[in-house]
């Protein structure tokens, strides 16, 4: 990785800190920090993707997980089902302009009658 070179680079160590954090399941995850930023309490590990904090003797808790919503699910959080049947509608007279036009294309003179 790019960042990682970058902060082994001697120039680079001076103006940073390194920063562990501990997960639950006791993995250690180390970041550099530039020594202006604010360091953040919780980062994600990079073992396993649980929280973890700079406390190892109190890692946090796993997070909450959400439960799983299909892109349709949000969709129909944000419009009523007859704005999605229109927007559906619209794609596919979209898709099948392009696909009439791409076979206008592969045939120049057009189909045989
Ligand atoms: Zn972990």
């Amino acid at each position: 990785m790019i960042g990682d070179r970058a902060i082994r680079a001697p120039s680079a160590t001076a103006r940073r800190r390194e920063v562990s954090y501990w997960c639950a399941n006791g993995h250690q995850t180390r970041r550099a920090w530039s020594a202006a930023a604010a360091v953040p309490e919780r980062w994600e590990c990079r073992h396993c993707g649980l929280p973890a904090g700079r406390d190892d003797a109190h890692p946090p808790g796993p997070a909450p997980t959400k439960p799983y919503k299909s892109p349709l699910d949000h969709m129909l959080e944000r419009r009523s089902e007859a704005e999605c049947e229109a927007l559906l509608a619209e794609a596919l007279q979209g898709l099948r302009a392009r696909r009439r036009a791409r076979s206008r294309l592969a045939r120049p003179h057009g189909p045989l009658r």
